[in-house]
């Protein structure tokens, strides 16, 4: 799939491929594919006629946006005007969006056409799809098992091929697992680089909008799209935008990657044997692998679920059944109904200083453990996932699920970005290479990204 996006782009501004056609191609392998892969909860009725409109602004010779005309899938906690943003929650069901999150503002300025709402782990509580009140999503990298999550019908939809791109959140892990897991490319900017405004928060300290994508070429240029600050949104980094995709092809060789031992201890055998292939192939490239130590790695899973719950518990209080939807605690999955009251109970005054601040301390660790890492190296390179996808259906205790998010979410404690490429297979299941970089190292991670998938 290397650079599938940018020669479609070139298509469509050559006019040898319209984009009416490429929208209805893509309406067709929905209907088509979505019954057995179940990646999208609703489609856009109008994609169709804003397609003609972009077609019509072509034909007259004006220039189109960057997404001049390609479909765009939109995770269901993400505000898009007159569509549900359902959160994949009986909670926000008939929820229909009142206006655009700044994201999809942003991609509809650049001529992006939205194609329809994902399926997603309920409120993104998760890390397989199979929570969603809409159905689990399958993988059709490996039909009958979890695609991964929460982003699942996003990487599905990517994976079968049923729309050019798609935005995801990650706020553990959801846009890389589900990538690693569908063999695609994801990418989780650096917190504050892609305004949040108009996202349903799991956790606001940890969320961040990314691309999910058949190559690393489209996702860089959907970031392009979304990235850059939002006047409204005094968290955001003072960043007026970034340009990434028409500079990733460098060469790496002197680039330093630093690889962890620790990685090797969290991951199961094969899973690792593909990703030390993966990384031997980048020495090849001429990159220098120096070994960097992050001896707290695994402590940011605990700490992680506690404070995501906290921020969580704190979130869904307006869905009280007054305003949004119907109460989440009637109507809500398991999972959900967990973590919120887990976040209740330890942010009780009786616990100060107990639970959420211990969690903030080993927060600040992991971030200071990296940081030092990244000074000495320009990326750190190993696993995504620790493990290969579950079969579909399997029962996992809440620490079985969990354990998925290891080597997720130290980036999001931490803040910096990190992407995600296809590194291989075990029996025809994909693994996907994680490169974490620098706060706003995107273009580093890219770049390697990139040499990766050329050398493929
Ligand atoms: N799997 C993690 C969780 O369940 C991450 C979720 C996410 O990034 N939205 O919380």
């Amino acid at each position: 799939m290397d650079e599938v996006t940018k020669e479609k782009l070139e298509a469509i501004r050559r006019g040898e491929l319209s984009i009416v056609e490429n929208v209805e191609r893509a309406l067709e392998r929905i209907e088509k594919l979505n019954p057995k892969i179940n990646a999208f909860i609703e489609v856009n009725p109008e994609a169709r006629a804003q397609a003609e409109e972009l077609e019509r602004k072509l034909k007259k010779g004006e220039r189109l946006g960057k997404l001049a005309g390609l479909t765009i899938g939109v995770k269901s906690n993400i505000n898009v005007l007159g569509l549900r943003a359902t959160c994949a929650s009986k909670t926000l069901e008939n929820y229909v969006a009142t206006y655009d999150a700044e994201v999809i503002r942003r991609v509809k300025a650049a001529d992006g056409i939205i194609i329809g709402m994902t399926n997603m782990d309920e409120f993104a509580c998760g890390s397989s799809g199979e929570t969603s009140a809409f159905g689990p999503t399958d993988n059709p990298a490996a039909l009958g098992h979890i695609p991964g999550g929460s982003s699942s019908g996003s990487a599905a939809a990517i994976a079968a091929g049923m729309c050019d791109l798609c935005l995801g959140t990650d706020t553990g892990g959801s846009i890389r697992n589900p990538a690693s897991h569908c063999g695609i490319v994801g990418l989780k900017p650096t917190y504050g680089l892609v305004p949040r405004q108009g996202l349903i928060d799991l956790a606001m300290s940890l969320d961040q909008i990314g691309p999910l994508s058949p190559d690393v070429y489209g996702a860089a240029l959907l970031l392009e799209v979304i990235a850059g600050r939002n006047p409204n949104e005094c968290v955001m980094l003072d960043v007026r935008g970034v340009e990434l995709a028409d500079e990733l092809n460098v060469d790496i060789r002197g680039m330093r990657i630093g690889v962890s031992p620790k990685f090797e201890e969290l991951t199961e055998l094969g899973v690792m044997e593909v990703i030390d292939g993966a990384i031997e192939k980048l020495h090849d490239l001429g990159a220098e692998i120096v070994e960097v130590d992050l001896p707290h790695l695994e402590k940011g899973l605990p700490a992680y679920y506690l404070i995501m719950s906290v921020e969580f518990f704190s979130a869904t209080r307006k869905f009280d059944g007054r305003k949004y939807g119907k109460r989440i605690e009637e109507v809500c999955g398991e999972e959900v109904l967990r973590r919120i009251i887990r976040g209740r109970y330890i942010s009780r005054k009786e616990y100060r200083g107990k639970y959420y601040q211990r969690a903030l301390q080993v927060r600040t660790l992991i971030r200071r453990e990296l940081m030092s890492a990244l000074e000495r190296v320009d990326v750190i390179v190993g696993p995504t996932v620790p493990k290969l996808p579950h079969k579909l259906g399997t029962k996992l205790t809440p620490m079985e699920m969990y354990a998925y998010d290891y080597l997720t979410v130290p980036a999001n404690l931490a803040g910096i970005c990190g992407g995600v490429v296809k590194a291989g297979e075990v029996n025809g299941i994909p693994v996907g290479l994680q490169i974490q970089g620098k706060m706003l190292g995107e273009k580093a991670v890219l770049r390697v990204m990139r040499a990766f998938e050329a050398s493929a």
